[in-house]
């Protein structure tokens, strides 16, 4: 089979890959119907993460089991199912408490953007769909591998309630699916920071309510306005920059939750200012496991439309162009069919 392997800065390469098979009993293995270029997977191709070695790439999946191991109870072939990118047991203290991507036995998932995907404790992981879904439904079945579950746990994480005033900082597919994720919660009023016309369109779309296009400090200075100088009672933080974390940070009303789930790249924080600010601060690898079946019901019952982040659809063997295009900002989210 070919697969996506990053070799270094800007070099992904579609190329031949041995198939994945069974290793461990636990073990599944996926044919995968869509997989994608994630925001996080730009990190390595720019170089700012650098690779020490040629990378199979991608983390999102879902498809359709071809195999499994001979210990797999839940899970069996056939079945259109959907995981995240930390495998987890699903049994251990940290998965019992709602932690999954914490659990004592996580393994990152790698070499998702190709057609067959070994997923290890597929008992613990995956999480199957009532019936084989229509061709329609799979953006959106593949949006809760990662950024859809991400966006959750940012608005979960940032406490949002009915009625509650939600900024969110970031305004890619992570970002706009927090304003998904607060709206689906009730927030009463979601202000989406973004300066790019098509994005501030989708927020809109996601239940965005205002939009900021300043950053930094005039972004705060922003959002004090629109709060009658008090700040958000909820903020998402989905870039992982110091800037998007301090605007996230400033932009809190004292007692007020941070959710922050951009993965830190360079972000340190001051003690003292953290210390006034009274701020919660919660975040992290989002347990992607422990909000798929809520989800997916609310995929499969029509309620949310996750899938409409991505604005670019390719057949895998183009999968460097999608990463061009998500890296030069002319796509949300490239979608990549085997
Ligand atoms: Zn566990």
């Amino acid at each position: 089979m070919k697969g996506a392997v990053l070799y270094g800065p800007r070099d992904v390469r579609f190329e031949e890959l041995d198939a994945p098979r069974i290793i461990k009993p636990t073990d599944a293995i996926i044919r995968i119907s869509a997989t994608c270029v994630c925001g996080s997977d730009l990190w390595p191709y720019r170089g700012i993460s650098p690779i020490t070695k040629p990378t199979p790439m991608g983390h999102e999946y879902c498809g359709i089991v071809e195999e499994v191991g001979s210990e797999v109870r839940n899970i069996r072939p056939g079945q259109f199912v959907i995981g995240s990118f930390f495998v987890s047991d699903n049994t251990c203290p940290h998965c019992r408490a709602g932690y999954q991507s914490s659990c004592e036995h996580r393994e990152l998932i790698g070499g998702a953007q190709a057609p067959l995907l070994r997923v290890p404790l597929a008992d613990g992981t995956l999480v199957a769909t009532p019936e084989i879904p229509s061709d329609d439904l799979i953006p959106s079945l593949l949006a809760l591998s990662d950024v859809m579950g991400t966006g959750w746990f940012a608005a979960d994480a940032a406490n949002v309630k009915p009625g509650k005033t939600v900024a969110v900082v970031g305004d890619g597919a992570v970002g706009l699916l927090g304003v998904l994720s607060a709206s689906q919660m009730g927030a009463g009023r979601i202000i989406a920071m973004s300066r790019h016309e098509p994005r501030q369109k989708l927020a809109r779309e996601f239940g965005a309510t205002d939009i900021v296009i300043e950053r930094a400090d005039e972004g705060v200075s922003r959002i004090k306005e629109l709060t009658k100088g008090i700040g958000a009672d909820s903020v998402l933080e989905c870039v992982g920059t110091q800037e998007a974390m301090m605007q996230a940070i400033r932009a809190t009303r004292p007692g007020g939750c941070v959710g922050y789930v951009g993965v830190p790249h360079g972000v340190e924080l001051d003690g003292q200012e953290l210390f006034f600010a009274h701020v919660h601060l919660h975040g992290g690898p989002a347990p992607v496991r422990r909000f798929l079946p809520e989800l997916i019901a609310m995929v499969w019952n029509g309620k949310i439309d996750p899938g409409k982040v991505f604005d670019l659809g390719l057949p895998l063997d183009q999968v460097a162009e999608g990463y061009r295009a998500m890296d030069e900002r002319r796509a949300i989210k490239t979608l990549l069919w085997p």
